[in-house]
């Protein structure tokens, strides 16, 4: 994966930069790498993808209705009850997750607008928030909740965990964002985390499609449409209790309402928003 050889060092509050991780790069996984271009100018965003139903209540508009989830497409096998996939952080509906990390550095309220848009559209997300930004902000988290979204701890600062000392690997979950969902920076964790997190009562939340909206050539970020395509084109495995990760700094906040209209195309339902909810997460998600 392109970005397992970098890692994220923070500047400041308002710039981060992709730099070559040593340690880090290793990983077998795909990695996230939070690479923050230039705070992305906000547009007025996404228009809601002409679905019937949306609302800014906090309601219980469920935006396809109450049918029964989707069935996997031929040749996709239906997941195992009562098997925790961490890759789908207990998405067993059918339907789609979408996911977005770490923060709006220069824009804090950025979450919210977007949040709000989701709503608008009957959408459930979850954020997974550094919480040494999150926390300055509190009124995020809790007005994301109450948009309908859950919100996830994504550690304190954003270190990769397992080059850490057990106290730190510790002190950056236990002081994440309050909750029970946990996802470790660049995915990446070891028995370590798994313990920890199992200790303080979270599950390990990854993804099944990173949109790599982290990624930049020649110093550009990635585009929102290179982000949508990357949705659209992943497998019906990685679609099918599907997760997908992007990231609040980057382009993938302008993709998300031609991601939603590619995935209804290809007959695939988003997580449906429900109304306001707390800081626990039901397993299987309730999606
Ligand atoms: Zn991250």
């Amino acid at each position: 994966m392109a970005c397992s050889a970098f890692a994220v060092t923070a500047m400041d509050d308002d710039q981060l930069e992709c730099q070559p991780a040593g340690a880090a790069a290793n990983a077998g996984r795909a990695q996230e790498a939070e690479c923050q271009a230039r705070t992305p100018a906000h547009r007025s965003a996404a228009k809601p993808a002409g679905k019937a139903g949306g609302h800014h209540g906090g309601g219980d508009g469920v935006p396809h209705g109450g049918g029964p989830p989707p069935a996997p497409p031929p040749g996709v096998p239906q997941e195992a009850e009562g098997v925790y996939d961490h890759e789908r952080c207990g998405n067993t509906s059918g339907r789609v997750l979408l996911t977005l990390d770490d923060w709006a550095y220069s824009d804090p309220e950025r979450p919210v607008r977007i949040g709000a848009q989701l709503q608008a559209q009957g959408v459930r997300a979850a954020f997974f928030l550094i919480n040494k930004y999150a926390a300055q902000y509190p009124q995020v988290a809790s007005t994301l909740r109450q948009q309908g979204h859950w919100v996830g701890n994504h550690t304190v600062s954003h270190r990769h965990l397992p080059s850490l000392t057990d106290e730190e690997s510790k002190d950056e979950i236990r002081g994440g964002v309050t909750g029970n969902l946990l996802r470790p920076p660049y995915g990446d964790f070891g028995e370590r985390e798994k313990e920890i997190a199992a200790e303080a009562g979270m599950r390990i939340c990854n993804w099944t499609i990173d949109t790599h909206d982290w990624e930049k050539t020649q110093g550009n970020a990635r585009s929102a449409d290179d982000i949508r395509a990357s949705v659209r084109d992943a497998t019906p495995e990685e679609k099918h209790n599907g997760v997908v990760l992007g990231h609040l700094f980057s382009n993938y906040p302008e993709a998300l309402a031609g991601i939603i209209t590619d995935l209804q195309a290809q007959g695939y339902q988003m997580c449906r928003n429900t109304g306001p909810v707390g800081e626990q997460v039901p397993n299987p998600l309730a999606c």
